[in-house]
């Protein structure tokens, strides 16, 4: 395909819609430009190929497709059926899953989706089993308050916030932290990694009907063989959200124990994070949760979103390609040399390294909250975002840390010594910040100071790295 062709589809593109609301194709514009001229390390985001971004903007969007494929309640869904049985087939293929589920819109929905799949394969409820065989009319209203009673306060042992976990793993912001009974299961204070030992412990005493592994701010492999051991000999069902890392496991990066497809039951994803796809979410599981996960929509989820899941469907396709493999490496090689550069230069770092995608600084180091550290970098043109600690003093809204990860500046093809030169703008900028105080001479957690033409030089030296790898080349909107 010629590079023309993208700059062509993209071009025309905002010629369409510049012709109906300027302002909409003006900000897309300005849009690339903020994203070609910053240095993105926030280790959830990415950049999805032209393909992908172009096989969610056609009719597509139009259809309604509630259901799924071969059982839809809206008629003409043949071409929405095509494009979701390949996005599932080329899911099951690549993370070579029983089952994939390719409709949930985000992440936070995949593990709505798996929750209540868990809940109705699991509960003994004989309300719910009538529910579930249509003969909801037959249901009495004392029924439907067992269905709720059964169906509700049942418990989930998932990591702690605090430690990398992430809110739909039973947190009170969300609503699986209203829904679930939560117990939660840290890290080493010595080592800041998981010792599975004490989550066996937790997991006896607790006796979970879930047991969650997966998180958004670990920077170490999990050995999910061990997790599944435990949720065995409790009778939990093991899910893992593998939204962070799915491009790691993909790239088979991950394998073995430290993947989490042969070893858990159910296993959800973002599409965008490390996997490099259009936003949104899937599930994958065992065949006897098949069933029920398939129930997504409309049991949890509003109707199938058909362009994205042709988005899906490109993006898992380039996921299966071998030079995917040789992407997720380096993602992890980049994380590394940029651990490493930072540990050299005397940052701490919780768990003092990386094996996946992100790093965790604890800039408490350098005198600093999260919150201060995180601004003073975007000042400096490097976008960041804080991150609680393990036993974070500062809370999780300022935070001590800052979550910094590799797959967007990967894609861009920076590489490991862009890397070492990134830690040294990062130090640079964390060194020469000072948290500031309060009106009445109190810490503040959120101002700082920062020198505006140091800000301006490292900002300068942060395009300059981005310069020669720039972003979506073919694309030339001018
Ligand atoms: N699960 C984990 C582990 C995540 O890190 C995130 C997002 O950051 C989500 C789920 C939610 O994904 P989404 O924002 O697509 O709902």
């Amino acid at each position: 395909m010629s590079h023309n062709a993208e700059s062509t589809a993209f071009r025309s593109a905002l010629e369409v819609i510049r012709a109906v609301e300027p302002r909409v194709a003006d900000a897309i514009g300005a849009e690339l430009t903020d994203q070609r001229e910053s240095l993105k390390l926030i280790a959830s985001e990415n950049y999805a190929s032209p393909a992908t971004l172009l096989a969610m903007g056609n009719w597509f969007s139009d259809k309604y497709a509630e259901g799924t494929v071969g059982r839809r309640f809206y008629a003409g869904c043949q071409n929405v059926d095509t494009v979701e049985a390949l996005a599932a087939e080329h899911a099951r293929e690549l993370f070579g899953a029983a089952h994939a589920y390719v409709q949930p819109h985000s992440g936070i929905d995949a593990n709505l989706v798996a929750f209540w799949a868990v809940l109705a394969d699991r509960v003994e409820s004989p309300a719910l089993k009538k529910a579930q065989v249509r003969q909801v009319n037959d249901l009495t209203e004392a029924d439907w308050f067992a269905l709720r009673r059964e169906l509700g306060n049942q418990r989930m042992l998932g990591m702690s916030l605090d430690a990398g976990g992430h809110l739909t793993h039973g947190f009170r912001p969300n609503i699986s932290g209203k829904m679930f009974d939560q117990r939660s299961y840290g890290t080493d204070p010595a080592t800041g990694l998981i010792d599975y030992d004490r989550v066996a412990e937790a997991a006896r005493e607790f006796k979970p009907l879930i047991l969650v592994g997966g998180y958004s701010a670990y920077p170490r492999k999990v050995n999910f063989r061990i997790l599944r051991e435990i949720a065995d000999s409790v009778g939990a069902t093991f899910m893992v959200d593998m939204a962070h890392f799915a491009g790691l496991v993909a790239g088979k990066v991950f394998t073995g124990d430290f993947d989490p497809v042969p070893h858990a039951h159910i296993v959800t994803t973002t599409t965008h994070k490390s996997l490099r796809g259009p936003r949104g979410g899937m599930v994958l599981c065992q065949p006897e949760l098949a069933d029920q996960v398939d129930r997504g929509c409309p049991m949890v989820l509003g109707g199938p979103l058909p362009h994205v899941m042709a988005a899906k469907a490109v993006a898992l396709a380039e996921a299966r390609r071998p030079d995917f493999a040789d992407y997720a490496q380096r993602i992890v090689d980049n994380a590394q040399a940029l651990a490493d550069g930072l540990l050299r230069r005397g940052a701490t770092l919780v768990t003092g390294g990386t094996d996946n995608h992100l790093v965790l600084i604890d800039v408490s180091g350098y005198g600093l909250t999260g919150r201060q550290a995180e601004q003073a970098l975007l000042d400096s043109g490097i976008v960041t975002n804080r991150n609680s600690v393990p036993q974070d003093p500062n809370g999780a809204w300022y935070t001590s840390g800052i979550r910094i990860g590799t797959p967007a500046l990967t894609t861009r093809g920076l590489g490991t010594a862009e890397m070492d030169q990134t830690a040294e703008l990062i130090h640079t900028v964390l060194t020469q910040t000072t948290a500031g105080a309060n009106a009445d001479g109190t810490p503040s957690k959120a101002k700082y100071t920062l020198d505006a033409d140091l800000a301006d030089k490292v900002a300068r030296q942060a395009t300059d790295l981005l310069a020669p790898h720039p972003l979506y080349p073919a694309i030339n909107l001018t």
